[in-house]
């Protein structure tokens, strides 16, 4: 078929689609985490004391004994089975941001031939995936042993259904034999330890005497784009790279700023609707969905939980997103920057740290006491963010978030703290030496009063930083689309850990000349204001000032492409931080630089690769024969002495002929391959193949808007963005 027949076919699919017929509403009482083994679950079909260790490891995480995780087995067993389950599957995060399973039966047959069913605590708690094919960046390698998965029991597991069969999934860490980490999954678990450790000092520096463990969560905001499963169909960059390598921009877009919360449409709102309650059979608490800027562009934001168990939960919506929206006959776009000149996809994290005996630490409180705490840290994070912005900025890197961060609508690639106004001033204050508490007749006079009088709801939210205080939360807005949210995690809970040793320390010392701990709290804050205030910035992130001001006055690092952020791994500071906090070793580390860069040069290759193969095989042809039938009709008048304006065919020429040019150098860079490092490679692809791949674009697209729309023979940006 030609172009043209291809994507009338598709848009005649659309137009005549019946809409799926979908079950009747289901109460959220007979369906919210039916497919969960939760502690609900846990409670009915454990004993009271299997069930009191495991209510223990969750809320301590402390490890379970062999005894209990033979109990644990076996009751995740038989309720899996009353479910109609015949497989397991350990579930695990490898480094790439995908997910990785491997599934078994419980069947085993007896000497008698008869089918009976096993699940120990043992293969519970331990699978052995071949697990040679998943990145370990060198790890595994040296010692040439295989990698394993362990349960992970502070995850619930879950049962994944297909048409005709059922798998109970267990989510686990993953690593080598010597204990490496080869996952997402351990180093999120370390960061959690390590921030409990460092807390625990500063709560009781603070006069706390009952700490209870606590933990950092997470609420993640995830944007995609949906289009018609016809036109991804026939577009191999969608399905290959998950985005348009080529399209000239329609001639609507998101200027009308129509979409935005919007009339969601009624085949989107039937897909929401079926995704949400997919997600709430496996306890994932999703709770808000709206249209975003750009045409075809949504979100879904699930209510925070735990951050282990949001990470896995966030996966798994990434997952169920994508299976829902093909049932639906739609494709799911997950990346960052899925059209050239429409707002790209984020992924904001909002991310807290609490515990179940002082609460939320990041949330300001009701008390002079309270807020203490939370000045504290929150200090700790601006600390953290200042001395580690590299390292966020390196955490959220990708061949496809390079698309988004630093345009004109996604926050910079600097990484800077937004606090609002007041909190800002309360922190400022301090630095200046405006804000002193006094304490007479041991109350506590507060100077202190201005910061419990301040608005915990900034409403003027400032959408421009990468990084916002919002009231009881830090967001991390410049996190991707597509990733997992496990990197950002760990890295601000380790940071947030170092800060908080830090902060520990100085408190300790502070205290030990006599202070009160008003006067101790507020010496300590001046003086990491003093060393790290100039991260805070509460003005438009987006300006072309601030991207001057924040490298030239305020020291911090513009840091463009994957290419220039992934090195920060390398970094002795990272290396000591990591280290220092027990979270990951320097080996593990290394290992994550080499797994990285291989994935964003290996995505920049298939990128590279895709836009000479489509340009060859698909675009040039197009050209080429409308240029001969230009040409022949030019030829066919000039026979009957009428001349013909030539200037069509000739522009058409040129775009052809710079195309084809283009495409060579494309394919001769492509060929490329003396690297002295990883490093120098990366630079290559930033650099050298990203400029040409826009040069092959450019002319694609200018012929885009030549060739007759009867044939060209890719479904287009206003086709895929309007037609649904
Ligand atoms: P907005 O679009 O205004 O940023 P949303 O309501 O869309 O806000 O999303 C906010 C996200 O932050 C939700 O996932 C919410 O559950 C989460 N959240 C709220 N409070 C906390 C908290 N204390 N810690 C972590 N996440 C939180
Ligand atoms: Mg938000």
């Amino acid at each position: 078929m030609s172009g043209n027949t291809t994507r009338s076919a598709a848009i005649e699919a659309i137009t005549n689609r019946r809409p799926l017929s979908v079950e009747a509403p289901q109460p959220l009482s007979d369906i919210w985490a039916c497919d969960v083994f939760n502690s609900a679950k846990m409670e009915q079909y454990l004993s009271k004391s299997a069930f009191k260790a495991m209510k223990n490891t969750l809320q301590t995480g402390a490890p379970l004994d062999a005894a209990t995780a033979d109990i644990v087995a076996a009751a995740m067993k038989d309720w899996a089975l009353s479910k109609g389950v015949k497989f397991f599957s350990h579930i695990f995060y490898p480094m790439t941001n995908a997910t990785a399973e491997k599934h078994d039966g419980f069947i085993i047959a007896d000497a008698d031939g008869h089918a009976i069913t096993e699940f120990t605590g043992s293969l519970l708690i331990k699978g052995e995936p071949d697990g040679s094919s998943f990145p370990n960046g060198s790890l595994r390698m040296t010692n040439a042993a295989r990698g394993y998965t362990a349960w992970d029991p502070t995850s619930p597991a879950y049962i994944m259904h297909t048409s005709n069969g059922s798998t109970l999934m267990i989510p686990s860490v993953f690593m080598s034999w010597t204990g490496e980490a080869l996952d997402k999954k351990i180093p999120l678990l370390r960061s959690n330890t390590a921030m409990n450790n460092a807390a625990q000092k500063v709560l009781s520096l603070m006069g706390e005497t009952d700490i209870a463990t606590l933990n950092s969560s997470c609420g993640a905001e995830q944007e995609y784009f949906l289009i018609d499963q016809n036109f991804a169909n026939q577009r191999p960059d969608i399905l290959l790279a998950g985005r348009t390598l080529f399209g000239a921009p329609p001639a609507k877009g998101q200027q009308f700023d129509d979409h935005y919360f919007g009339a969601i449409p009624e085949r989107v709102q039937i897909f929401m609707q079926d995704f949400e309650d997919q997600l709430y059979k496996l306890g994932i608490p999703a709770k808000t969905h709206h249209n975003e800027v750009a045409p075809g562009q949504f979100e879904i934001a699930p209510y925070f939980e735990a951050a282990n168990v949001a990470a896995d939960h966030q996966q798994l919506l990434m997952t169920v997103m994508k299976n829902t929206a093909k049932k639906h006959g739609l494709h799911a776009l997950l990346h960052e920057k899925p059209f050239a000149g429409l707002n790209g996809s984020g992924k904001h994290v909002n991310w807290s740290v609490g515990n179940a005996t002082q609460g939320n630490l990041l949330d300001p409180g009701n008390t002079p006491e309270e807020n203490l705490k939370f000045l504290l840290f929150c200090g700790a994070v601006i600390r953290g963010v200042h001395l580690h912005g590299p390292l966020l900025r390196a955490v959220i890197a990708s061949a496809a978030n390079d698309h988004r961060l630093g345009a004109n609508e996604a926050p910079p690639a600097i990484l800077s703290v937004y606090l609002g106004d007041q909190l800002e001033k309360v922190f400022k204050d301090i630095q200046s030496g405006n804000l002193m508490p006094s304490v007479s007749g041991g109350e506590m006079d507060l100077g202190l009063s201005q910061i419990l009088n301040f608005n915990r709801d900034p409403g003027d939210r400032n959408r421009t930083s990468p990084f916002a205080f919002t009231g009881n939360r830090f967001e991390f807005r410049a996190v991707g689309s597509s990733q997992s949210v496990s990197g950002p995690l760990v890295a601000m809970n380790t940071m947030l850990a170092d800060s908080l040793n830090w902060i520990a320390g100085k408190l300790e010392a502070a205290l030990a000349t006599g202070l009160d701990q008003p006067t101790a709290v507020v010496s300590v804050l001046k003086e990491l204001m003093e060393k790290h205030g100039k991260v805070i910035f509460g003005g438009d992130g987006y300006s072309a000032e601030w991207h001057t001001k924040a490298v030239e006055e305020n020291g911090l690092r513009n840091i463009p492409t994957t290419a220039d952020a992934l090195p920060a791994f390398l970094e002795d500071s990272v290396k000591t931080l990591f280290k220092s906090t027990g979270v990951l070793s320097p080996a593990e580390l290394e290992s994550r630089y080499e797994v990285y860069s291989e994935q964003y040069i290996l995505a920049i290759e298939v990128e590279a690769k895709l836009v000479v193969d489509m340009a060859t095989t698909s675009i040039y042809p197009a050209a080429m024969s409308y240029l001969s039938e230009l040409s022949d009709a030019i030829d066919s008048a000039a026979s009957i002495g009428v001349a013909m304006d030539a200037s069509l065919a000739k522009t058409l020429a040129e775009h052809t002929n710079a195309m084809t040019t283009a495409v060579t150098a494309l394919s001769l860079a492509l060929e490329e391959d003396h690297f002295l490092s990883a490093e120098t490679q990366m630079k290559y692809c930033a650099n050298d193949l990203r400029s040409l791949m826009d040069d092959v674009r450019a002319c694609a697209d200018a012929l885009e808007g030549i060739v007759p729309d009867a044939s060209w023979p890719f479904p287009k940006y206003s086709e895929m963005l309007f037609i649904k």
